[in-house]
């Protein structure tokens, strides 16, 4: 009998790769969704997958309605990708963002644990745990130092995971994923906000994009295959946790300026710090602007993964290259824009 796969926050960027990845494997998958008035598919709708899925009504702030879910559906595996995700907005939401990513994990471990203790669960932890980094690379030994709301409620839930997997026995990981993108990240995130600003430049419809720190270092690798790790980590025989990430830190100029040659600029920098902005020197135009109202309070300022135990164990390693990521999204950006669709 096929296996059934229940993934929280569906609608976001990792839920449709995962629905996708998990359809392709022969699992029967169920997605959780907040009710609001409209069904979110639309990424799932880009990969083509959203009549394949299930979908179920499951807010993580709400205790028993985790619980009648699992109840109800006994999963084999479940994968919690349900978050307030974005670090930015995190600290001007420090306790919903608490209540989501760190109370929410609490509350569905104690439901797993009562209602279905054999399903094995994924956790999706993240390398801002790391923060003011200890050491370079980071792995699973290196000690956490998180630096935004965010970063400290995906901690308290990272530790529980570990607690839970330890005191109880659950088949629980945690997945420490460095940053992952694609065409349907969401369009807060610096990565999306430029490939979809540049094409809006280059197709006329807006003159300068605001971006921030243009100095942070990310470790930047592709979402289609960062799923698959997750579901490589509920397929062993023990559970643990993982780092997943490319090994390669770019910092968020030298992203911007692989997006404008994507883009077709050429794009030369005036100014540092605060006031830095970038020129198209094929039509004289400012492009792109630094805006320090978009700085954080406090700032990672350099990530950098080793994701070497994954590649050992789960024979898992990260593929496709910064540039063919950046292709990827910029055509994405383009198109869609052409043809009026804002949206992944
Ligand atoms: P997205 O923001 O694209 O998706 C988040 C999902 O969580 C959405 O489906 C959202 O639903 C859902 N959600 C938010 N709040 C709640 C809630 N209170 N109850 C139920 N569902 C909720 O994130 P990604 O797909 O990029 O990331 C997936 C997970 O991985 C997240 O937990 C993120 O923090 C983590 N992560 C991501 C990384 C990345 O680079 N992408 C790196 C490391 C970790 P709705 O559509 O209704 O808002
Ligand atoms: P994060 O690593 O999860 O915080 O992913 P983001 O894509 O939100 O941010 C990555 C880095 O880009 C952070 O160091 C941000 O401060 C920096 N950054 C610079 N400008 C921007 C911007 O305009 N938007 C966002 N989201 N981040 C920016």
């Amino acid at each position: 009998m096929a296996k059934t796969a229940l993934i929280t926050g569906i609608s976001g960027q990792d839920g449709a790769y995962l629905a996708k990845t998990l359809l392709e494997r022969g699992y029967r998958v169920v997605g959780t969704y907040r009710r609001t008035s409209a069904m979110p598919t639309n990424r799932l709708d880009e990969l083509g997958v959203a009549q394949q899925v299930e979908f179920v009504d499951m807010e993580l702030l709400e205790e028993s309605n985790i619980r009648h879910v699992l109840q109800k559906l006994k999963p084999d595996e479940i994968y919690n990708l349900a978050a307030q995700s974005f670090v930015g907005l995190s600290f001007e939401l420090p306790l919903y963002t608490c209540d989501v990513n760190a109370m929410g994990v609490l509350r569905l471990l104690e439901a797993v644990r009562e209602a279905c203790p054999e399903a094995r669960l994924y956790q999706a932890s993240t390398s801002e745990m790391f923060g003011k980094v200890q050491v370079v690379p980071q792995n699973e030994r290196t000690p956490f130092c998180p630096r935004s709301p965010y970063a400290v409620a995906k901690l308290f839930a990272h530790w529980n995971v570990v607690n839970y997997r330890e005191g109880y026995g659950l088949y629980a990981c945690s997945g420490i994923l460095f940053n992952h993108e694609s065409p349907l990240r969401g369009l807060e995130f610096v990565t999306r906000k430029v490939t979809h600003g540049f094409a809006r430049v280059a197709l006329g419809l807006q003159d300068v994009l605001r971006v921030g720190n243009l100095e942070a270092k990310r470790d930047w690798g592709f979402a289609g295959e960062y799923v698959d790790g997750m579901w490589r980590m509920l397929q062993q025989d023990t559970p643990d946790d993982y780092v997943l990430a490319t090994g390669r830190t770019t910092t968020v100029r030298d992203f911007v300026d692989g997006a404008a040659a994507a883009f077709g600029f050429a794009l030369e920098w005036n100014g540092d710090g605060d006031s830095a902005s970038g020129v198209d020197t094929k039509t004289g135009r400012t492009i792109i602007a630094v805006d320090p109202l978009l700085y954080r309070p406090t700032e990672v300022a350099l990530l950098l993964g080793d994701a070497s135990k994954a590649k050992a164990v789960l024979g898992w390693e990260a593929k496709t290259s910064l540039e063919e990521l950046i292709q990827m999204m910029a055509r994405a950006d383009y198109d869609r824009v052409k043809t009026g669709l804002a949206r992944a």
